[in-house]
């Protein structure tokens, strides 16, 4: 195959709520393009985790798409926070309403993206060894799509199911009744626990760090809500994209700090965000709960007592009380995660007194005994922000693959672009706020951003762009220096890569602000894309 449809203007890697939108607004700007996606279906993040209880934790009128005024119209979120199945229906109507299936090729992997020189375009070789050319080549892989799996010997021949929280079977599993195991006890699993918990006949949660969960508060949302969301609509969308987070708490931002204020004052402040399901409103409750050890230890305290005021078996809660700063790693929302502590048929394995040695035919064994199990759900999580790029053989100028060039970490201009790679972008990369904030209005801002460069340089009769080593150095620092200033690097987490062994210990995304950053990029190419080269 080599014919017009192989040489579109642009390909996009990835058919998830990046490439999707992206496909759709550069069609927009009268640009061709195809889109390679390696699974069967489109939705990226929503088609792959099916696991019981897999929902989003940013609340659905935020986790949303706010291009188009005429699709918000149309879609009725049903609950606060939606569920996989519902945000999968999403994303696939949106597709035919922007009739966006006929330019995605599914089941087509892309294994690797050669920059030719020479006439200056991307050669995408895809799975199928089909080759795809195109001045323009976007990534819009995920920062959360490449499955994690332990390296637990012995897990091919456990002679019961095993299952990635990320590879859930379409049809479902057969938990009802079972021994089940969980590993891990990062966002899938606490979502995934209370769920299984109600249906397993006995469920162990290994747990090797506890993670810090605030509840959720879901329900249905109600006609009057999505009356108020639809009246003020156009400014919530606005301070939206000038947040912080890209999400609106309802909050107005902190002025003091958490150790200025009366201890009973400030448990009532804690309190009262406790009980507003939202991931950003305990972290944000005062200026310095991020950059201060003593301040942190504030809003862990509280957590921790929440903890302990749930589970009643004081060993059990002990365990699940985390002892790094509050929100260093990714906070979870839950709906019901401690108290399925509490049910008879549940325990807490903890994996790093007893660490899991192997698994067996019949199931997982510590180092002190054997839990015998029927299935095994895997939930440790991704190669996060770099997976997906990693496993693309990627060569710039020269033939210089991005392996190398990232081997010490990620180097990108904005999260958007690498020195050495023209023509190439990456959507919600590494060095942006990508997974620190609210994915859909981050994947907007990147998506308006590559889409409006490409029509600049087209109107310019320009037609490459790169990233200059000194602006990716500069901004390599900057990322860096902002990351410096919090308790973040402190702790070991996926954010610094240090859930893959081997992996550089490099604070990946940039902490500087969902709304500042918008700004910044905005200014940069306002000022004729700074830090770029440009050419004809
Ligand atoms: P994805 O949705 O990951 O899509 C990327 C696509 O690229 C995938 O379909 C993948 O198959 C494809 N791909 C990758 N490599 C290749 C290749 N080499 N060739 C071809 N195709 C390839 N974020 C939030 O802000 N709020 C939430 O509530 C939230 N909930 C989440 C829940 C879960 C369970 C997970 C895992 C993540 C969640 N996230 C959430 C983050 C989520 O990943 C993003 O919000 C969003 O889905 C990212 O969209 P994307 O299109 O960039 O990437
Ligand atoms: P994760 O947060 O990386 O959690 C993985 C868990 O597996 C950790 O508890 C980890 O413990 C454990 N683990 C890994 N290897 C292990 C081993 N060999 N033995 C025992 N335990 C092991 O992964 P995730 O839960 O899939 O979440 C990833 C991200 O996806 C989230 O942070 C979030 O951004 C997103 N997400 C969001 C939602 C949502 O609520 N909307 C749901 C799911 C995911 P250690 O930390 O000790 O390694």
């Amino acid at each position: 195959m080599d014919g017009p449809a192989d040489r579109p203007d642009v390909v996009v890697v990835g058919a998830g709520p990046a490439g999707l939108y992206l496909l759709h607004r550069l069609r927009r700007l009268g640009l061709t393009a195809v889109v390679l996606e390696a699974a069967d279906d489109l939705g990226g993040t929503w088609y792959r985790n099916r696991y019981p209880g897999a929902r989003c934790d940013v609340e659905s009128l935020q986790y949303s798409y706010s291009f188009s005024a005429d699709l918000e119209r149309e879609w009725d979120w049903s609950e606060r926070f939606a569920g996989q199945p519902e945000i999968l229906r999403y994303l696939r109507q949106v597709a035919d309403r922007f009739d966006l299936r006929r330019d995605i090729r599914l089941g087509t992997r892309v294994v690797a993206a050669h920059y030719d020189e020479a006439v200056r375009v991307w050669r995408v070789r895809t799975s199928h060894g089909t080759t795809v050319s195109a001045r323009y080549c976007v990534l819009a892989t995920g920062c959360l799509s490449v499955p994690r799996w332990p390296r637990i010997p012995g897990l091919d021949g456990f002679r019961g199911p095993v299952h990635h929280t990320a590879e859930w079977p379409p049809d479902g599993v057969e938990v009802a009744g079972r021994r089940i195991g969980v590993i891990g006890t990062g966002s899938s699993a606490v979502q995934a626990v209370p769920v299984l918990a109600e249906q397993a006949g006995r469920l162990s949660v290994f747990q090797r760090t506890p993670a810090y969960s605030v509840p959720a508060h879901n329900r249905p949302l109600s006609a009057a809500e999505r009356h108020r969301f639809t009246a003020r609509h156009d400014e919530f969308r606005r301070q939206q994209r000038l947040s912080s987070s890209g999400m609106v708490t309802g909050y107005p931002p902190a002025t003091r700090s958490a150790l200025d204020v009366d201890p009973d004052e400030r448990a009532g402040t804690f309190e009262q965000r406790w009980r507003s399901g939202s991931l950003m409103a305990l972290m944000t409750a005062y200026t310095d709960l991020m950059t201060d050890r003593p301040a942190n230890d504030t809003v862990a305290g509280f957590v921790r007592s929440k903890i302990h005021r749930t589970v009643r078996d004081p060993g059990v809660a002990r365990l699940l009380c985390p002892d790094y700063p509050f929100g260093t790693r990714r906070i979870c929302l839950d709906t019901g995660y401690y108290t399925a502590f509490n049910r008879p048929n549940v325990q807490l394995v903890d994996v790093r007194a007893d660490p899991l040695v192997r698994a067996t035919a019949h199931g997982l064994r510590t180092a002190n005994r054997e839990y015998r199990l029927d299935v095994i759900v895997v939930a440790t999580g991704f190669d996060a922000m770099t997976g997906a790029l990693a496993s693309i053989d990627l060569r710039g100028r020269g033939g210089r693959s991005l392996r190398d060039e990232w081997a010490a970490g990620p180097r990108t201009y904005l999260g958007l672009a690498m020195a050495g790679f023209p023509n190439l972008f990456t959507v919600t990369g590494p060095g942006s706020p990508s997974v620190l904030s609210n994915m859909l209005v981050s994947i907007e801002q990147h998506v308006e951003w590559i889409a409006d460069c490409l029509d600049a340089l087209r109107r310019r009769g320009l037609t490459t762009i790169e990233a200059t080593r000194p602006a990716v150095d500069d901004w390599v620092g900057q990322v860096d220096a902002v990351a410096r200033g919090t308790l973040y690097p402190t702790v070991d987490s996926w954010y610094r890569g240090a859930n893959v062994p081997g992996r550089p210990r490099v604070f990946m995304p940039y902490l500087g602000g969902v709304g500042g950053y918008r700004k910044m990029c905005d200014e940069i190419a306002a000022a004729g894309y700074r830090g770029f080269a440009l050419s004809a």
